[in-house]
């Protein structure tokens, strides 16, 4: 076992896709490990497959990180830099006769497969028995494979405890092609051992591979160092999670409106619990109280209300600073931005702001909540279903008729006053309040739901108020509620 005091996680991406909410679990585990131990944090690239990797997908995982606060402290390593060990290592193993040359062929090796599948038992590896060979190499192309020695395999799992595997059930897996190429158990010995890796934290879909990994360290001398698997995440249906799901590129979720400590958080608590029943939870609260006992056998599931909900709980703590700054961008590409919104029209806009941000779980929503506020139109649609629920009623066009002609005289634009005048007019229409306020905010916001209509009003101002209210009349005149 390893001995180094120093906590040593990698983060192992494959660039060929982008950083989606599995790996990024995978490297906030790694990460919150790291901290909680006062250890490195180390991003290893491992774009060996030359031909599905791409540059674009190795800066779209940095940005990923990036946005989620956890940048590596060491690296980005690049896998196909350090090929040479690669092969070395393999040469060394062939040397000490730990592993073979295989001379068989893609199509012997295929119908080898066939022939022995279903059997129950795993035959010899190859057709050519190309273990107990003692010819020298002659000038055939040949694949290296590792001599599989026997006896069981166990290693005591961070997450899973006492793990075994019986060394019959493995084939002499390749570690070098005959194109002269690692293969990825080769080369993810060999890194995470050059780079000093003391705890290889990963998904379990890896865990068939740790037999074979730790038998290779066992053959290169290496230290074994200490592994956990971590239960994948499901979607709601309880399979795998895919696309379909969620499982798509972290950025999509910030281009989407969402807080980074807010996803941050909700990954954490993705198969990890604090032990309790908390679900916001800061990012130092995080590393303090972050570890492996705490995550679960059994997978996550991904629950996009849940995250839905932390966010909108994270968009209610920003400052209303943080929180205009955040939602800039997204007012910019709707078109509603003006500079004089932090200028001229700041305080209007500030009290926006507060108004709206209780009722945003997205930055997204804010442009679709303010959009009536800020765009100077006054023809948009309403609702059609909060049209059919409210605007109904014989005497509706003549109640908003004389509302409109007691603000239009009101001293004071205050929500207050505002409010008075709402609730004198149903009085003394012997009616309810909503049957004033609901109408009315259909024809200022053009939705069923909005803040506290007194504030809505005060912030639009008469002349707007009047304005869609007049447009409301009008409609009510052509064509009898409801519209
Ligand atoms: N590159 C591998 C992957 O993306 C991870 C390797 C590892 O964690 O050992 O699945």
């Amino acid at each position: 076992m390893n001995v180094q005091s120093q906590v040593r996680v990698r983060f192992a991406p494959s660039p060929t896709g982008h950083l989606h909410v599995g790996g990024a679990r995978s490297a906030i585990f790694n990460w919150l490990y790291a901290r909680n131990r006062s250890g490195v944090f180390i991003l290893r690239i491992e774009d060996t497959d030359r031909e599905r990797s791409s540059e674009t997908m190795v800066q779209g995982i940095l940005e990923g990180m990036a946005w989620l606060g956890i940048g590596p402290d060491e690296g980005p390593h690049f896998q196909s830099r350090a090929q040479s060990l690669h092969v070395e290592n393999a040469r060394k193993l062939l040397d000490e006769g730990k592993a073979y040359r295989c001379y068989c062929t893609t199509e012997e090796l295929k119908e080898h497969r066939t022939r022995t599948a279903g059997s129950g038992k795993p035959g010899p590896t190859c057709p050519g028995g190309c273990r107990s060979l003692v010819e020298p190499d002659d000038g055939r192309p040949f694949a290296v494979r590792f001599a599989v020695p026997p006896g069981e395999i166990a290693w005591d799992d961070l997450i899973h405890g006492d793990t075994r595997f019986d060394g019959e059930t493995l084939e002499d897996f390749v570690i070098l092609r005959s194109d002269g190429t690692p293969t990825y158990m080769l080369s993810v010995v060999s890194d995470d051992a050059s780079q000093r890796i003391t705890d290889v934290i990963r998904g379990d879909d890896h865990i068939s591979n740790t037999p074979k990994q730790i038998l290779l360290y066992q053959a290169l001398a290496y230290p074994v160092p200490r592994f956990g698997h971590m239960p994948l995440i499901l979607g709601e249906d309880k399979k795998r999670l895919s696309k379909r799901h969620g499982a798509v590129s972290v950025l999509q979720y910030r281009d989407e409106g969402f807080l980074p400590e807010a996803m941050f958080n909700f990954l954490a608590l993705l198969g990890w619990s604090p032990g309790d029943d908390r679900q916001q939870i800061d990012r130092s609260t995080l590393v303090s109280e972050f570890s492996l006992s705490g995550i679960g056998k059994a997978g996550a599931v991904f629950d996009r209300a849940k995250l839905e909900w932390l966010n909108g709980r994270y968009v209610n703590d920003l400052t209303l600073h943080d929180f205009e700054t955040a939602v800039q961008p997204g007012l910019e590409a709707a078109g509603l931005w003006s500079d004089d919104l932090r200028t001229g029209r700041k305080d209007w806009f500030r009290k926006l702001l507060l108004i709206l941000q209780p009722r945003c779980r997205t930055l997204a929503d804010f442009p679709a909540q303010a959009v009536r506020m800020l765009d100077p139109a006054d023809d948009f649609d309403y609702d059609e279903k909060a049209a059919r629920k409210h605007l109904k009623g014989d005497l509706l066009r003549d109640n908003m008729v004389e509302l409109a002609g007691r603000l239009e005289v009101l001293e004071n634009w205050r929500p207050d006053l505002l409010e008075m005048v709402f609730r004198t007019l149903a009085e003394e229409r012997d009616i309810s309040a909503g049957k004033l306020i609901h109408p009315v905010r259909l024809a200022v916001t053009g939705s069923g739901s909005s803040p506290g209509l007194f504030e809505v009003l005060e912030l639009l101002g008469r002349d707007r108020t009047l304005t869609r209210l007049e447009r409301l009349v009008e409609l009510l005149t052509k064509r009898p509620a409801p519209l």
